[in-house]
Parts: structure tokens; C-alpha cells; sequence
């Protein structure tokens, strides 16, 4: 097993990838570019899967206690009129079924955790060069210092710096026709699970993500990348949720007023960086390589599994390129099918097309989500 190892960025994928390597005896630096090591966004649906993953990482217990969990969903038409209800069963009796969490609880508990194993954390530090051998590595920071590791590991976000080092070539993040705004509200009395209104080209779902709050999400095509500007949201927002039953009236009295500084809207971006995902030490994970839309809920997911993925190849294999190789090649065609047919998902919602082929084809990725990895 190596004996140090960088880590680059302190999101999902890199705390995770940290704990998980300091687990294993290694010394770990991660260098975070936030000095405030804050995190944006409302909440996060986490499935059985990737409670299977955060169990291994050793935190479920914590997220349970901050998050929600549930067994399952209500469809629902645009009135509000029951469809189908979905039954959610967990992966194993030690794992609830399906959950959600705030973002900034999750980022607390994995930054709490990786302190807590010893990871070295350098807030409002990036790296600035890195050597690209088969000798350990040589970075350089931007406070002027640098060290020597066994292993990088880029896990700085879609947008990351440290993939424009070492694959300078590597396709960008594209927009995939839909945009998404999401809003944290207050769970209304007896909200015990999600809840999905289909509208024509307006999908709107809530789901909890603590004992008191939920968050919702509003989907819709747009046929260009368009920028709105945040004062505008909320209106925009309330606009959209027009005409809709079961409980979006309730939340969307709240749109301009108590709720409105919640609001966060994206355009849905994917990107797959094809192989290698490494060169020389380092090597990429999580957004970095493979971002996806949020049809499954499993980017995450696949962040965090990542770090155990890459950790149990490293214990596995003597030599460092031997175990990046087995990491990647464990990992592709998975990171590769989730996005294939998340993309295809939205497609299938933007073409109004058959609910039997968008049935068939979440069953389908649901299924091959809760296979082992
Ligand atoms: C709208 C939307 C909804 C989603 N909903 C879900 C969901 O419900 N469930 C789910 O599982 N997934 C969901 N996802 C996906 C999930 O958010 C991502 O897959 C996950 O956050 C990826 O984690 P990451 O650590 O790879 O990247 P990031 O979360 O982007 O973390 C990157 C980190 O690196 C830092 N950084 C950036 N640049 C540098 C640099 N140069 N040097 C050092 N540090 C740097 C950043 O500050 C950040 O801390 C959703 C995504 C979107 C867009």
C-alpha cells in the first residue's frame, strides 16, 4: 500500500475517497479551494445504493440521524390525482430503503469525519502543477509550497482544474435540454415519502430530507443554455408551478416569500470523460470523470463509491499504475450506464415519450444501481 496521498477538492467524492485511504494507513493532504469549505444547493436524495456506500465509509449512522429515510413514492398527474405508487425495498436489513439529506449536513458530516480519521485538510489551497510519471508525483501549491505523493487524486468538480492538467483533451461538460430549480420548504403534515406530479413538460417532485423539511424540484425543457437571473427566479419558479394539485399550491405560496432565498436553478449539465482516467499518479474521480442529471439520483452516489472503489484496488494491487488501471475498468461501464440513461430519461420527458420505455428503463437502472460494486 502507498504511504501518502493528495487529495484535490473537498466534495463528496473527495472526502469520501480521503476517509477511505486514511482508513487504510495512508497519510492524506487534501487541499480544498474554498476557505470556506462551504457547499451550495438544498437537498440530496440518497438511494439504498449510495446509503450502502456512506455505510461503508462509516457515517450512516449521522446521516441517518440529520437526514430522512422512507420506503418509496406517490406519482401523481398534474391535478394531484394518485398513478402509481412506488415500493423502494432496502438493500440489506442494516440499510434503510431510501433517504435524503441537506447538502450542508452532508458536507458537515463528511468534513467532521475526515478531520476526525486525520486527514490533513489545507483550506483556500489549490494545486497549481503536478508531474505526470511513473514516480511518485511532485505538486506545487498555490500558497508556494509543494510536496511529493504516491498518488494524486483530482476529485475537484466538473469544472476541474486539475483534469485540464493531466487531460488536457478531455470533452466538456454539455447541456442536456432540461433545467432544474429546487427549493427547500417545510414537510406539510403527513409527507411521509416522495411525491411526483408529471405535468406535460413540467415535472415537479418533493422528497425529505429532514424530520421538519422537504425539498422540491421543478424540471423543464428549455431549448437553449438560458441564464436566469437569481432576482428573477422566484417569479419565474412561481410561474411554473401554476395549475398544479396535491400539495405544490401550498408550497407555491411560500415561492415568493418565506422560501425564496432557497431557491437554486441550473441547467443539467453530463459529461464522461472517456479512458484513461489517469496518468502517471494521478487520477480522477467522481464529477471530475463523470457527471451526470439528477433522473437517477446517483452522481453522489457514484462519488462516494469511487473512493471505496479506488482504495480497495490500491490494497489489492502492489503496484500504483496496476491499481488505477482495475479501478477504472471497475468503475467505467458502471459511471457510463448512469448517465447513458439518465440522459436518456430526460430525453424521454422532453419528447413526451412512452411512460412504458421511461418505466421499463428506470426499473431497469435501479436494478443494475443496486447490483455490488
Ligand atoms: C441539480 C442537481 C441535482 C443533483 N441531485 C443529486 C441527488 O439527489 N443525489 C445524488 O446522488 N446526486 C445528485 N447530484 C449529483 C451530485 O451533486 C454530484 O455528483 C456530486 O456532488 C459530485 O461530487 P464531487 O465531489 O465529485 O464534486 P463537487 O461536489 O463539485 O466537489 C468538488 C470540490 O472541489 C472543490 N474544488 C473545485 N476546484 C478546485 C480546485 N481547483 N482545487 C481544489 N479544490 C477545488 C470544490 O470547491 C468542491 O468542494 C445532483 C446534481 C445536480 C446538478
Amino acid at each position: 500500500m502507498l504511504k501518502r496521498a493528495l487529495v484535490v477538492g473537498g466534495g463528496i467524492a473527495g472526502t469520501c475517497c480521503a476517509i477511505q485511504l486514511r482508513k487504510a494507513g495512508v497519510e492524506v493532504d487534501l487541499v480544498e479551494i474554498d476557505p470556506h469549505w462551504g457547499v451550495l444547493g438544498a437537498g440530496l436524495t440518497i438511494t439504498g445504493p449510495t446509503l450502502r456506500a456512506l455505510h461503508v465509509v462509516g457515517v450512516l449512522d449521522e446521516v441517518k440521524a440529520l437526514g430522512a429515510t422512507w420506503t418509496g413514492g406517490k406519482v401523481h398527474d398534474q391535478q394531484g390525482r394518485l398513478i402509481t405508487e412506488i415500493q423502494v425495498e432496502a438493500l440489506s436489513p442494516e440499510l434503510p430503503a431510501t433517504g435524503g439529506i441537506l447538502r450542508p449536513l452532508l458536507h458537515k458530516v463528511l468534513a467532521e469525519r475526515t478531520r476526525a480519521v486525520g486527514v490533513n485538510v489545507r483550506l483556500g489551497t489549490t494545486v497549481t502543477e503536478v508531474t505526470i510519471t511513473d514516480e511518485p508525483a511532485e505538486a506545487s501549491f498555490s500558497d508556494g509550497t509543494r510536496g511529493r505523493y504516491d498518488l494524486v487524486v483530482g476529485a475537484d468538480g466538473i469544472h476541474s482544474a486539475l483534469r485540464g492538467m493531466i487531460l488536457p483533451d478531455a470533452p466538456r461538460p454539455t447541456f442536456t435540454g432540461q433545467v432544474i430549480y429546487r427549493l427547500l420548504a417545510r414537510r406539510p403534515e403527513g409527507f411521509e415519502c416522495s411525491h411526483f406530479y408529471m405535468g406535460r413538460d413540467i415535472k415537479i417532485g418533493f422528497n425529505p430530507v429532514s424530520a421538519t423539511h422537504m425539498y422540491m424540484f421543478l424540471l423543464h425543457p428549455a431549448p437553449d443554455k438560458p441564464w436566469v437571473d437569481p432576482k428573477d427566479q422566484p417569479a419565474r419558479l412561481h410561474a411554473l408551478m401554476e395549475g398544479y394539485g396535491g400539495i405544490v399550491p401550498e408550497v407555491r405560496a411560500t415561492v415568493l416569500g418565506e422560501n425564496a432565498a432557497s431557491i437554486n436553478y441550473r441547467p443539467l449539465e453530463v459529461m464522461l470523460v472517456p479512458r484513461p482516467w489517469f496518468r502517471g499518479r494521478v487520477v480522477l474521480i467522481g464529477d471530475t470523470v463523470h457527471a451526470t442529471t439528477p433522473h437517477l439520483a446517483s452522481g453522489a452516489g457514484m462519488a462516494i463509491e469511487d473512493g471505496i472503489v479506488l482504495t480497495e484496488e490500491l490494497q489489492r494491487h502492489p503496484s500504483v499504475g496496476e491499481a488505477l488501471f482495475a479501478f477504472q475498468e471497475r468503475r467505467y461501464e458502471r459511471c457510463a450506464g448512469i448517465i447513458r440513461n439518465s440522459v436518456r430519461l430526460g430525453q424521454l420527458e422532453m419528447e413526451h415519450g412512452s411512460p412504458v420505455e421511461h418505466g421499463k428503463l428506470m426499473g431497469e437502472s435501479l436494478k443494475a444501481l443496486r447490483e455490488p460494486i
